[in-house]
């Protein structure tokens, strides 16, 4: 990707807006320590430290509880104002609770429910009583949350009346250790609670929590973009990150209306969606609904959104709508815009420049480091393609694992895995049962990230693929992402999933499936036209020589291109762990 790289953009910074909270990068990184990054929190008597009291307590002992936490959208129109004070006091009921009803350090506490605020104060107040908080994905059917509430062993579950019947009470008689069920709107029902109900017999204070750093204290399964999903399991250090990338990367500060698209079922939306915002002092704006392009637009502007983070997913179905959805609206409060999740392709950056005026900022991590570890920053140049610059504190390096375990790092331009430094506060402390796994992460020092990538000589990294996704076709190395991106440039094109399917001669020829943007229809004309545009773009050794028409492309939950599930069905292979497909388990949704 090195070789497209286009101009650099920069946001036009008026003349309004607060200078960047990382202005040089260089002596940002030469100055780091993480004992300062540290030192900002406000901590705990005798070493203790809890995320919660980090987010919430905190920002209320130095005199901003009436400062907004949360702005609630609700699906049919509703809109919610919760202070500081307020997510403090509800969040020590919900501790008081657990603690009454016998739960404590280590235990698993689980939700499932849409964006509700319900589930902030359950997370918050789950961290507060030393409990481990694990959410899971609403939309999920009952066999994947049969299989992660055992896995995680949760003994209290909070959801909803409608997504207990239809998902959870069934099983209850396969789950002995979930002892409770608390209910957010209901509590008739046999065997759950009301959560309302509970929380309003509970005291709204309660001491300062005992937690200590290494104490375990969010679990969060991967999304099962190259597998079975695993269970990451984060301590109470890791809000050091939280609070430092917020600050360095998303450029966070208090009062900031903050928005982060990621449901709080993934990482994203727990390590950006809660924790990091508050912890910087901003207010949360939450969406329950859906993605619908003009309604986007209009929270963008109504809310005054200041900050905003998002996934290259959503990034393509604005690009899908198009511009002229955006063209009425005013997007005078936003400042910065960043995405995560997937390869943020070029196009989309630059469409970005054109829409908000100012690029999408992309940034890499991963359920396992926890927090961002490579950023494009508010104040440096926008390399479109690529993930951006190692975190000031992280060391990020290309490198080749030996047979032998160890691994060798490699220069600029040379492809390989990245891998990152161990250890920083957020990197995960275990797979969940599973040691073995967790221990082929490391290799001299460093945590590998099963990613490949690259970077220049000027210390930027671009990513090329999962080691799982990458082709090798006629002797060359291909990430899946180039060639995507190459195709998204065409104007027909909403989106691209590439595969490697085997081949005698050149051991994989790629092979590329297109899902057209509206107004455009499948012809063997196109096929040719868009194999040619990749030709010309791309050159014949990386052009797909093979491409489909689909409606949709396969996706995760979480809005990834789940490649491996195109190559099973090409291949005519079993299709692996559907559990995370997005669109599987719909009727019971
Ligand atoms: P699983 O590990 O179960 O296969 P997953 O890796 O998709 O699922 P996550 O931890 O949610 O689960 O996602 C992290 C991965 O997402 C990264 O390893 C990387 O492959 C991809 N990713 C995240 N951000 C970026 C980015 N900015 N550019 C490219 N890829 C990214
Ligand atoms: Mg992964």
């Amino acid at each position: 990707m090195a070789g497209t790289m286009l101009q650099p953009l920069y946001k036009s910074l008026a003349s309004l807006e607060p200078e960047p909270q990382l202005i040089d990068y260089a002596s940002a990184r030469a100055g780091f320590s993480w004992a300062a990054a540290r030192a900002e929190l406000a901590g705990l008597p005798d070493g203790g430290l809890n995320i919660a009291w980090e987010a919430v307590d905190r920002q209320v002992n130095e005199g901003r509880g009436d400062a907004l936490a949360l702005i609630w959208l609700g699906k049919t129109g509703e809109r919610r104002e919760i202070s500081y004070a307020e997510l403090a006091r509800a969040s020590n009921r919900f501790a008081n609770l657990l603690e009454r009803s016998g739960l404590g350090k280590g235990d698993r506490v689980c939700v499932l429910a849409g964006r509700v605020p319900e589930l902030l104060v359950t997370a918050l107040g789950s961290l507060k009583a030393g409990a481990v908080f694990c959410p899971l994905f609403s939309a999920f059917g009952p066999d994947p949350i049969r299989v992660r509430l055992a896995k995680s062993q949760a003994r209290l579950l909070v959801t909803t009346a409608l997504l207990y019947q239809r998902k959870v009470q069934a099983l209850r008689g396969d789950l002995p250790e979930l002892e409770r069920v608390l209910l957010t709107d209901g509590g008739g029902e046999t065997g759950a609670d009301s959560f309302h109900a509970l929380l309003e017999a509970e005291a709204d204070h309660r001491p300062a929590p005992r937690t200590r750093p290494e104490d375990s204290a969010l679990l969060h399964f991967t999304s099962g973009t190259t597998g079975t999903p695993k269970g990451a399991l984060h301590v109470h250090e890791a809000v050091v990150a939280h609070r430092l990338t917020g600050r360095l990367v998303l450029d966070l500060r208090p009062g900031d209306r903050y928005w982060c698209t990621a449901d709080p079922g993934w990482v994203t939306g727990v390590s950006y969606g809660i924790i990091a915002p508050l912890a910087n002092g901003a207010t949360l704006v939450m969406d329950e609904a859906e993605f619908d392009a003009r309604r986007w637009y209009a929270i963008l502007e109504r809310e005054r959104v200041n900050v905003w983070y998002t996934a290259p997913t959503a990034v393509r179905m604005l690009m899908k709508a198009g511009a002229d959805a955006a063209r009425s609206h005013d997007f005078g409060a936003l400042r910065f815009m960043a995405s995560v999740g997937e390869p943020l392709n070029p196009e989309g950056v630059l469409w970005a420049q054109a829409v908000f005026g100012q690029p999408f900022h992309d940034t890499w991590w991963q359920t396992e480091t926890g927090a961002i570890m490579i950023a494009n920053y508010r104040s440096q140049e926008v390399r479109p393609g690529s993930m951006g610059r190692p975190l000031p504190g992280i060391e990020a390096a290309i490198v080749r694992r030996r047979p032998d375990g160890g691994a060798d790092r490699l220069g600029p331009d040379q492809e390989g895995e990245l891998a990152l430094r161990a250890a920083w506060p957020s990197l995960f402390r275990a797979y969940l049962h599973d040691e073995a796994r967790y221990r082929q992460c490391f290799a001299d020092g460093w945590y590998l990230s099963g990613d490949l990538a690259t970077h220049d000589a000027d210390g930027y990294f671009w990513f090329v693929g999962r080691s799982d996704d990458v082709i090798k076709t006629s002797g060359h190395l291909i990430g899946p992402f180039e060639v995507e991106s190459a195709l998204l440039e065409h104007p027909a094109v909403a989106e691209a999933g590439v595969i490697g399917i085997p081949d005698p001669v050149a051991g994989e020829i790629i092979k590329a499936f297109v899902a057209l943007k509206p107004d455009h229809a499948p012809s063997e004309r196109l096929r040719k036209e868009l194999i040619g545009f990749a030709r010309t773009r791309l050159g014949p050794a990386v052009a797909p020589r093979e491409l489909d028409f689909v409606d949709d492309l396969p996706k995760t939950r979480s809005g990834k291109i789940m490649r491996r599930l195109l190559r099973a069905r090409e291949l005519g292979l079993p299709a692996g762990d559907l559990s995370t497909l997005e669109g599987a388990d719909e009727a019971n949704a």
